[in-house]
């Protein structure tokens, strides 16, 4: 790989502000080729709680730090992240398989977070209450909540973290990050801009580890954390809520989803086949706001389809850094046999096979953008996270009936809906049970608005002004005995 900047490539954890190499390692390979990028260090319970341990030296010096000073400090990072951006690309598409300028969408969708929070820092108001009685006055203000551990997934190896690492600093606090095993490069990268930048030793560290309950059970029963942020599956969420409960530990929680997708008769067809596209099949279906289930009104349904495919086979499978890729492979081969499992059981319920269907020319985990028409609610498409490129499309007669069913699940992460009516617009999104609501359009994550869900979904926001408040305790304080 060649890189403008190669110290940027990492091969080593990074705690207290060295970079350690470990007793013992495993491999981080590339999805699209197979080829062993490179080795890093396999830690685990006792290296997490050294990490644990100086995270909460730092956090004491860290937090004492004016507003502009960790302002000026993440604002520098943000701009070395830029700076570094074809690099940081290049290192995210090798680890994690997606079309490098998707990659590069997300280094500088990763350090926006950076940015906006560095200019939050400067906004940690408190409050000024009126007393309830006349001798005494009230007052709240926002500190840091102290160390705390993220947990972060593959499909985003960049944002996800610098999502929760830049409100974690802006507030004050220090991380001890745990990046997936399939992607610890870009977070070693990250990291490594963090210290060019003047991130203090100790405010970040980056836990590299395949021993991921090891080190998630640390981190949620090491007393000194006083906060755990995890984006991932529901199935481990709740796995790190239950080890969070002994101390009734904190926590963010960025799940699963599976987003509905509904086209009313109303809407502009052009629009909603573009956004559909941008939705369905961003990170080649992996990405927990991916439209999961697409409803399309009876009467455009055939017509929805026919332009839907159109788009559909213009997209073209193949390695990430080939610069013309839409779409790259999938993780592994266990997210190609599910993608494959989900197949299987739709057809037998009756699906019809559109086009696609089958793993890709290229062999390995590359799989053809696929689409399902005829589908029906009681296919396994309808209520599990396809988490892959295939797109089953459900038809529907009422707005009731739609919203029933997209309403029909155990996740509440994002929903999108094309309409050109503006009672509508109004009526469904407001009965949508979603967090997060794409109206006439496909893409909606941004560091100024709140990305986060309900039900099963998780609790927490990240981004926006609310984004903050998640890093942060209110302490009141109540003035008494001041006399007239
Ligand atoms: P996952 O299996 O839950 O893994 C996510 C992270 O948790 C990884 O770092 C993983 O480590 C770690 N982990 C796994 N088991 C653990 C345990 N027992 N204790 C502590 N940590 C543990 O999820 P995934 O399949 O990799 O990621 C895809 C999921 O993430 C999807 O469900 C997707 O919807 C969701 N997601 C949600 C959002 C959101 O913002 N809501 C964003 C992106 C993705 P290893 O890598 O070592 O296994």
């Amino acid at each position: 790989m060649i890189l403008n900047n190669p110290s940027l490539f990492i091969s080593e954890a990074y705690i207290n502000g060295k970079w350690l190499k470990g007793n013992s390692s495993f491999q981080v390979q590339n999805p699209s080729t197979n080829e062993i990028l490179t080795e890093v260090p396999n830690f685990g319970k006792t290296e997490t709680a050294e990490a644990i341990q100086f995270a909460q030296e730092a956090f004491l010096a860290w937090k004492t730090k004016s507003a502009p000073e960790r302002a000026n400090i993440l604002k520098k990072w943000h701009h070395l992240l830029l700076e570094n951006e074809e690099d940081l690309a290049k290192i995210l598409s090798l680890e994690q398989g997606k079309p490098y300028k998707e990659a590069l969408g997300e280094i500088r969708y990763g350090a926006s977070y950076i940015e906006w929070f560095a200019e939050e820092t400067r906004r940690i108001y408190g409050d000024i209450i009126p007393g309830h009685e006349s001798d005494k006055r009230i007052m709240v203000i926002k500190q840091a909540i102290g160390v705390v551990g993220i947990i972060t997934p593959w499909n985003f190896p960049n944002a996800m973290i610098a999502r929760k690492i830049a409100p974690a600093l802006a507030a004050g606090c220090s991380v001890v990050v745990k990046p997936a095993a399939q992607t610890p490069l870009s977070a070693l990268a990250m990291a490594f801009l963090g210290e060019k930048a003047g991130i203090p030793s100790g405010v970040i560290q980056i836990i590299t580890s395949d021993k991921a309950s090891e080190v998630g059970l640390e981190l949620c029963s090491n007393p000194i954390v006083k906060k755990i942020s995890f984006t991932g599956s529901t199935k481990t969420g709740k796995i790190l809520m239950q080890q969070c409960a002994g101390q009734l530990k904190k926590l963010s929680l960025e799940l699963g989803g599976n987003a509905p997708f509904i086209v009313f008769e109303d809407a502009n067809i052009e629009e909603a086949v573009k956004g559909a596209i941008l939705s369905k099949y961003r990170n080649a279906g992996q990405t927990c706001v991916c439209s999961n289930r697409i409803y399309v009104q009876e009467s455009i349904y055939q017509e929805f389809v026919e332009k839907f495919h159109q788009a559909v086979i213009q997209l073209k499978v193949g390695d990430g850094m080939n610069i013309e890729t839409d779409i790259g492979p999938l993780i592994d081969h266990a997210a190609l046999s599910k993608v494959e499992f989900l197949l299987e059981d739709a057809i037998k319920k009756g699906a019809n096979l559109y086009c696609g269907g089958i793993p890709y020319t290229l062999g390995g985990t590359f799989y053809e953008p696929t689409i399902l028409t005829n589908c029906h609610d009681d296919m396994l498409c309808s209520t599990e996270e396809i988490f892959g490129p295939i797109a089953p499309i459900f038809s529907f007669q009422t707005e009731e009936e739609v919203i029933a069913r997209a309403n029909a699940s155990e996740y509440g992460l994002a929903a999108y809906f094309y309409s050109n009516q503006i009672n509508r617009i109004y009526k469904v999104f407001e009965a949508l049970e979603y967090g997060m609501i794409g109206v006439n359009t496909g893409l909606i994550s941004t560091a100024v608005a709140p990305f986060g869900g309900i039900k099963e979904s998780g609790f927490g926001r990240e981004g926006s002004k609310y984004g903050m408040d998640e890093y942060l305790d209110k302490k009141y304080i109540c003035i008494g005995g001041i006399s007239s």
